[in-house]
């Protein structure tokens, strides 16, 4: 058991279709910004989420399917 004490959503819907905006990798997070949505791989996720975080309505992290099993 993991003691995650900040989890936004349980429910992953990001798939292999869903590419990072800024390298093209598997994204992993989905950040809303003014309506758009907006998706990183984890590296570019973790990269940009300090200035994310500040503007984007929604955050989605999904970086916890990489370290599971
Ligand atoms: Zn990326």
């Amino acid at each position: 058991m993991n003691a995650t004490t900040e989890r936004e959503t349980a429910e992953y819907r990001l798939t292999a279709m869903d590419r990072c905006d800024s390298c093209g990798a598997q994204a992993y997070i989905a950040a809303e910004v003014n309506g758009t949505e907006m998706l990183f791989c984890a590296h570019h996720g973790r990269k940009y989420e300090e200035k994310l975080r500040a503007v984007a309505t929604s955050w989605h992290d999904e970086t916890a399917r990489l370290i599971e099993a």
